[in-house]
């Protein structure tokens, strides 16, 4: 078998070189940050229940026609995408307000807004991911305005599509941040959803209580956050069953 090629390493993922051309290999760390990463720790088990949690949404997105880079899941910690051109914009779409949106203007956490927000944040380490405006993005030559265009369409579907499901599993979906790519089908260009939708990705209330299911329980220490991404992936149906019995053993899940 041809030696892998590592092409990227982040923060919670790593891309290697995939088995055929037009392919790239996801794996998923257990690493989580916070804070543009001044807060980092590892989390035994989080890769396995993200690449679940990522491969349930995406494939459900694929059947209501919202095209993805997921093909298929490898093993537990490892998807095969398609490659794309990723496009350096962070669409971010909000039910009620959470996180940087109330520290920006003030609105108190779980205000329901009057409909989904959508923002654009430059995907920018060394700047702390700005929030920009759409002229800003032509102006930086980030995107073409037709790209942006089905960026914020398809972000208002995925998350029309997530607010259902998450209301099935009894969770509120209060925002999520989506990224894109373009992607060559070998005659078009398309705009298609790349990277991951997982707990660290999107914020999950519990929709009676609303304790919180997502990356929050790490930002703030609100408990654990393995125990917070196993009550979601059980509430979806995808809890691994290599996870079922990991307060015993904690390491089943590495
Ligand atoms: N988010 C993300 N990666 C980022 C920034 C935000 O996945 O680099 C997600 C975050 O988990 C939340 C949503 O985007 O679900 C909105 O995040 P917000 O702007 O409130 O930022 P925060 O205050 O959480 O850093």
């Amino acid at each position: 078998m041809a030696k892998r090629k590592k092409l990227y390493e982040g923060k919670a993922k790593i891309l290697y070189s995939g088995p055929k051309k037009g392919t790239i290999i996801q794996y998923f760390k257990d690493d989580a940050t916070a804070f543009n990463a001044q807060k980092h720790t590892v989390i035994d088990g989080k890769g396995v229940l993200n690449n679940r949690l990522s491969e349930f949404f995406m494939s459900g997105l694929e059947e209501v026609d919202v095209k993805t880079h997921f093909i298929k899941r490898l093993n537990v910690r490892e998807q095969l995408v398609k490659f794309c051109i990723a496009i350096p914009i962070e669409v971010v779409v909000r039910n009620y307000a959470a996180g940087s949106l109330c520290t920006r203007i003030g609105l108190k956490e779980g205000t329901k807004l009057k409909r989904p927000l959508t923002e654009l944040y430059l995907k920018n380490d060394e700047l702390g991911d700005p929030l920009v405006t759409e002229d800003h993005i032509m102006a930086g030559n980030w995107a073409s305005q037709f790209q942006l265009d089905e960026m914020t369409y398809l972000a208002v579907r995925i998350n029309d599509f997530l607010v259902g499901m998450a209301y099935s599993a009894g969770l509120r979906l209060v925002d999520l941040k989506l990224e894109f790519g373009r992607y060559w089908d070998g005659e078009y260009e398309d705009i298609i959803l790349i990277d991951e939708i997982s707990p660290d990705s999107c914020r999950l209330w519990d929709f009676d209580t609303g304790q919180k299911f997502d990356k929050d329980v790490f930002r703030h220490n609100l408990g654990s956050l393995s125990e917070a991404y196993m009550e979601v992936a059980r509430r979806f149906g995808v809890l691994p069953v290599e996870a079922q019995d990991y307060k015993n053993n904690p390491k089943l899940l590495n």
